[in-house]
């Protein structure tokens, strides 16, 4: 069976103590194989979703990263896991099926805003760098449990809402999808696919929907969880869509839970890969 490639650097750990940066090696080390790294990101790459002069007062230390410090650990950081969702989407382009991004905190940073632990939106980055590499459109299927309010924040400051499709909590994706099978998953998947015929699909997995996520923002069993993942990878395949996917909320302490939820979305792109 072949393996799902995980796109992850080291260097996508940055000095501060919070589970959204500490669960990725906890989940690299989890899926028990080598991981492939990014090409770091530099300052013109985030200008493709952002302000140029928000980038550059966050990247010079003039501004609040989305973990409310001036670091330039973090943004060393940034510049591997904004890296690392287009490193994926790059591979899933060039040789079809699933990729996986060990990153997240991506859907909360704005045009030139940003809070909720995200800084750069390496969503709308990567669907960018898909456009230009001939991508007709982009359908991203944010699956955290939270509002992708900055994703759409950029989408609608760069004129890109006919491109890049942004389906987030309660604005296409949600509860009313509680109760459905994988096959169900599927069919919701297959509705999108057919109606926007996306090139490229990114997918974030977000572990933060789980019931029990301390959030409280979860919608859906562990169980629950696992069809929607093997529902979205089923219909990705089915319709021939490169997809990267990528890990994003989950909040549970210890992290082991959030972990496993990150482990069986993988262990479904295994077998869909
Ligand atoms: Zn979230």
């Amino acid at each position: 069976m072949p393996l799902t490639p995980i796109f992850y650097s080291p260097r996508q750990v940055a000095d501060h103590a919070f589970i959204s940066i500490q669960k990725l090696p906890a989940f690299v080390a989890g899926s028990k194989r080598s991981t492939i790294e990014p090409t770091p990101f530099t300052e013109a790459d985030f200008t493709l979703a952002h302000d140029a002069g928000y980038v550059e007062d966050v990247l010079g230390l003039k501004v609040n990263n989305g973990f409310g410090t001036r670091s330039a650990s973090i943004n060393l950081a940034l510049a591997y896991s904004n890296a690392s969702l287009w490193a994926a989407a790059e591979h899933a382009l060039a040789f079809g099926g699933l990729a996986c991004s060990a990153s997240q905190g991506f859907h909360h940073a704005s045009y030139e805003s940003n809070f909720g632990y995200c800084t750069f939106n390496g969503l709308v980055i990567a669907a960018r760098k898909a456009l230009e590499h001939g991508v007709r459109k982009v359908l991203i299927i944010d699956g955290d449990a939270h509002y992708g309010d900055g994703t759409d924040s950029c989408i609608n400051a760069l004129h890109l809402a006919d491109q890049i499709i942004n389906i987030t909590r309660d604005q296409g994706i949600g509860k009313s999808q509680v109760g459905l099978d994988a096959a169900g998953w599927g069919k919701f998947t297959d509705e999108l696919i057919q109606r926007h015929r996306p090139g490229l699909v990114i997918y974030q997995a977000g572990a933060d929907a789980w019931l029990d996520d301390p959030y409280g923002c979860g919608y859906l069993t562990f169980e629950e969880l696992g069809f929607r993942d093997r529902g979205i990878f089923d219909a990705c395949r089915k319709h021939k869509i490169p997809t990267a996917w990528n890990l994003a909320g989950g909040y549970t302490n210890p992290m082991d839970m959030t972990v496993a939820i990150h482990l069986q979305t993988l262990a479904a792109s295994d077998e869909t890969v």
